[in-house]
């Protein structure tokens, strides 16, 4: 007989493992399904990535009791500089002008990974599955069933919500039959860690460029997390330079803002496209993270959109779990509270980072005046620099209970 769930998360990377967290106080049986070992080298959501996560995101991770495990590893980002690659105008964000000390942290993947892993390994009543090789997926009233096979057998489990938290290229989205917008921006992202001459005083650098962004994080250590876009040739090129040279190069497009760099980490690169998915959900389905919606790195907005899902959906189940017995986690109207809540953020927060993407590599000349107006603008107008403060401390919209610092 096929084991029944009340809760099965497909996908345990950053978005699918912090929800199997944030569920567990409700001592659901939830079952997590993993495609890929922790420590494997080819895990891809907990590698050397540095992400900027947003003040709601680490109170959102306050709330999931993860918080004490990554402290430690995390970086205060103290100031925000945005500039445009050899062009006038400088943007200085200061947490100060919204009364705070701080705009988020700074934090690795990898850290993460560890991290939350760790929690998911103490959630009574969930069975972490992993690594498993999901072969279908199929909704139903009232249960979803997943097929997977594990150690060369078939197995077949009941869920009454299935959870697909499975990346961009998500086989739950594919096999709930959702739509997807997608575009490529013709460029990747090239990045590593660095070691600056100087201490950078918890500053985070954003330069665009034409060909994308270069973004230098304060990163613990005295290091940095370097992120530089490219096109996909130049990509290639820079991930294979020695690395002095590479280190040069770099310095040279960034400036003398921290000194020279001194060491570098190993160079790792992601093609960016945007996959936007119409929909999000399905009878007793839904999509989250990447799976619904994979942007691009500028602005840093990706995982705390991740996070903002977890922290919507797990209110709403909380609120449905005090139903006890009648409880229905997969039903209509819950999914439909839930993508009414998450439609404005959604599409605000994808439009965002979509519209710096094309902007910022519009060669026009027209495009450029308006660029370094814009640049003016908000280095001059408190009230521009405010909204975009705002958006980096990432609160948007009606906010959930754990991006307030309430636990559920
Ligand atoms: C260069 C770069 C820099 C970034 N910087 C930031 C930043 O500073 N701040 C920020 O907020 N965001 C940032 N992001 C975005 C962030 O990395 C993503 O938003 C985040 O990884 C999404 O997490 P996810 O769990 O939804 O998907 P993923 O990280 O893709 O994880 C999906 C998981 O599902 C598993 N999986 C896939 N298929 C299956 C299957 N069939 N069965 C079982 N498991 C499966 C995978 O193994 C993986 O563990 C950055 C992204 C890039 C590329």
């Amino acid at each position: 007989m096929a084991n029944r769930y009340d809760i099965a998360i497909i996908g345990g990377g950053l978005v699918g493992a912090s929800l199997a967290c944030a569920l567990a106080p409700l001592r659901l049986k939830i079952a997590l399904l993993e495609a890929v070992p922790l420590r494997a080298t080819a895990q891809p959501s907990y590698d050397d990535r540095t992400l900027a996560l947003s003040a709601s995101s680490c109170k959102i991770l306050q709330g999931l009791g993860l918080w004490p495990a990554l402290s430690g590893n995390a970086t205060p980002i103290r100031e925000i500089q945005v500039r445009e690659y050899q062009r006038p105008g400088l943007v200085v964000l200061s947490p100060g002008d919204l009364g705070l000390d701080r705009f988020g942290h700074v934090l690795e993947a990898r850290v993460f990974g560890g991290a939350v892993m760790d929690r998911v390994a103490r959630i009574e009543g969930l069975d972490f599955l992993c690594p498993v090789s999901v072969t279908s997926v199929h909704t139903g009233d009232p249960l979803a069933t997943i097929e997977y096979s594990s150690e060369g057998k078939t197995h077949r489990i009941e869920t009454a919500l299935l959870v697909g938290a499975d990346g961009a290229n998500s086989f739950v989205r594919e096999s709930l039959g959702i739509e997807v917008e997608k575009h490529d921006y013709h460029q990747t992202a090239v990045i590593c860690n660095i070691t600056p001459e100087q201490d950078h005083r918890g500053r985070a650098f954003e330069c665009f460029t034409s060909t994308g962004p270069f973004a230098v994080m304060p990163h613990v250590q005295g290091r940095c997390g370097l992120i530089w876009c490219a096109s996909p040739e130049r990509a290639a090129e820079l991930t294979d330079l020695p690395e002095q040279e590479f280190l040069n190069l770099a310095h040279q497009h960034f400036g003398n803002h921290l000194g020279r760099f001194l060491k570098l980490g190993t160079r790792s690169s992601y093609p960016l496209r945007l996959v936007r998915a119409l929909e999000d959900t399905r009878p007793g389905a839904v999509i989250l993270g990447n799976a619904a919606h994979a942007i691009h790195p500028i602005g840093a907005q990706g995982f705390n959109l991740g996070l903002r899902d977890v922290a919507v959906l797990a209110e709403l189940l909380w609120n449905e779990s005090s139903k006890g017995a009648g409880a229905e986690f997969g039903s209509k109207a819950l999914l439909d509270r839930y993508s009414n809540w998450r439609r404005q953020d959604h599409r605000e927060t994808i439009a965002y980072s979509d519209g710096l993407a094309r902007i910022f590599s519009n060669p026009s000349r027209l495009a450029a005046t308006a660029r370094t107006a814009g640049m003016f603008a908000h280095a001059f107008i408190p009230s521009l620099r405010r909204q975009l403060a705002v958006r980096a401390m990432g609160f948007r919209g009606r906010i959930p209970r754990l991006a307030m610092g309430e636990s559920l």
